[in-house]
């Protein structure tokens, strides 16, 4: 009864989001659309109930009922407010969740959910007395009952096999949206991984990496900047309706406006944007191999990274790095969070302990922003940037109004523009050469069909989420050291380039060469 109870509630309730995306398709209309989500009920109740069925032991049962009514309720309550879906990447986003990114999310609205759809009815079956029986009679009632699930669901998708079969094939976002059977699932996904791949061991790349620059040429300083949740569209720049960018605007720089990311969440995107395989290769690889970093500092170049967020996802594990999110800098840190400014305090003497022979070949400096990361977008910005007003002060961006999220994302643009500028006013007044390029990771959905934030599976996500900026600045003393040709660089704005050319562009304008380079995925080769 505690099994039958549990399976119908999280059909009905959880799974309120799956219903309302039911309810939005076209082809899912009227009678036939009532029998068709009926159907589809009794199925996934069948499906929960075997699950369950294999589970009802007496000291199994109430805690797995409790897990399945607890991850129903933490699913429901992220699909319903930010329209996502739980895929394998999302389970990883999770798992590398810090408490900082945890208490972002945090609200009434969250909890309210976690103890109305899942403490409510766990707490009303650990009242609920179990009486013990023995194994085989246990043992005959779950073979019954599991007979019992099978049959109602393959008699319910039986009955709607001809809509099933066409509705899950057009709208595969649909199976991520049964709750909280997407999460099992998912974690299965995550937790067979490291059987196809062996993940202790790290393979080294660029052995024979090497800095291919004539051997009289001086020193130059190249900072890549790797932004967060940047949507290319919202920079002025690149020709938006809002002025987001003033300051880069005033640069002699190039902004690519055609550039596509490798994933749609930092866990997916940051490891394949630093790996010398590209998307493809990056998301079937059989083992893991170094990053685009290593091979920087095998050249031998002095290499550092400066984080302000998580991490950086294991890319820059084997050179200096620090990590700036947690100081006490004035003014750049309050509330137990520094703004990106913050990379740009002390970089000086940041570099200037970095090895005295590698610094004579040439520093490149990553600077992983905080950026625009959500859904608390206020939290991103000093209250002296915040120009587009009113903004969304909430996590709970649903309870804005779409016009006041898209005034705290533009905020978040509007400071990236003024950071940017702060580092390339850094560069100019370094002596020799300087290079900035700002690639971010992936872009974010605000409110447009009721989506928010970002991590949609790639094949369905909205182009939002996947077009990203890449600009670059290069001072007049690079330029000519380098012989690059900045027109040549402006002519391919409109160019479709995507993640898979950043390993080979960042060794390019370093002037680092090995056997992992491609000249053709190179954007800056073809210009020098
Ligand atoms: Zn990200």
């Amino acid at each position: 009864m505690l099994t039958l109870l549990t399976s119908i509630w999280l059909v009905a309730l959880p799974n309120i989001p799956l219903w309302r995306q039911l309810a939005q398709l076209p082809e899912v209309t009227g009678l036939r659309g009532l029998l068709f989500g009926l159907g589809l009920a009794f199925g996934i109740a069948g499906l929960t109930h075997a699950l369950l069925s294999l589970l009802n032991w007496r000291w199994l049962l109430k805690p797995v009922l409790t897990l399945f009514l607890m991850s129903a309720a933490s699913g429901a309550y992220f699909m319903w407010s930010y329209g996502i879906v739980i895929d394998a990447t999302m389970i990883v986003n999770v798992a590398q969740t810090d408490p900082r990114e945890a208490a972002d999310l945090l609200n009434w609205r969250l909890l309210l959910s976690l103890g109305v759809l899942g403490v409510l009815p766990a707490w009303w079956l650990w009242r609920q007395p179990v009486r013990p029986v023995g194994f085989l009679r246990q043992l005959g009632t779950n073979a019954l009952s599991l007979l019992g699930s099978v049959v109602v669901l393959v008699l319910s998708l039986l009955l709607i096999y001809q809509d099933f079969a066409s509705v899950m094939r057009n709208h595969t976002q649909l199976r991520y949206l049964i709750n909280p059977l997407n999460s099992f699932y998912a974690v299965g996904r995550v937790v067979a991984q490291p059987l196809e791949r062996d993940n202790s061991k790290v393979e080294p790349i660029g052995l024979d990496a090497r800095l291919a620059l004539p051997p009289d040429t001086p020193p130059a300083t190249v900072i890549v900047v790797v932004g967060e949740t940047a949507r290319a569209g919202n920079f002025g720049i690149n020709g938006y309706e809002r002025d987001t960018t003033p300051r880069l605007a005033r640069e002699s720089l190039v902004s690519l406006r055609n550039v596509w990311s490798c994933g749609t969440s930092t866990a997916a995107s940051l490891p394949c944007m630093f790996s010398h395989l590209g998307k493809e290769g990056h998301e079937k690889r059989s083992s893991n191999f170094e990053s685009l970093v290593d091979v920087l500092h095998r050249a031998g170049l002095g290499v550092l990274w400066i984080d302000n967020q998580s991490g950086c996802k294991g890319v820059c594990a084997r050179v200096p790095n620090t990590n700036t999110a947690a100081l006490k800098v004035s003014p750049h840190c309050d509330g137990g969070e520094c703004h990106d400014e913050v990379m740009l305090d002390k970089l000086e003497q940041r570099i200037a302990e970095l090895p005295a022979e590698r610094r004579a070949k040439g520093v490149v400096v990553f600077m992983h922003q905080m950026g625009s990361h959500g859904p608390a977008y206020h939290k991103r910005v000093p209250a002296a940037f915040k120009r587009f007003t009113p903004e969304c002060a909430s996590n709970a961006l649903q309870e804005c109004e779409r016009q006041q999220v898209v005034n705290a994302y533009d905020n978040t643009i509007a400071y990236t523009d003024h950071f940017l500028a702060e580092t390339i006013g850094w560069l100019k007044k370094q002596k020799g050469a300087g290079a900035m390029v700002y690639v971010a990771d992936h872009g974010e959905s605000l409110g447009e069909n009721n989506l928010y934030l970002h991590g949609l599976p790639y094949a369905i996500a909205p182009d939002v989420q996947k077009r990203v900026p890449w600009i670059t600045w290069t001072s007049p003393a690079f330029e000519q050291q380098r012989g690059l040709r900045k027109a040549c660089l402006q002519d391919k704005q409109m160019a479709q380039i995507s993640h898979d050319h950043y390993f080979h562009s960042v060794l390019g304008i370093t002037g680092v060469r090995s056997a992992e380079y491609k000249t053709e995925l190179d954007i800056y080769g073809s210009c020098m």
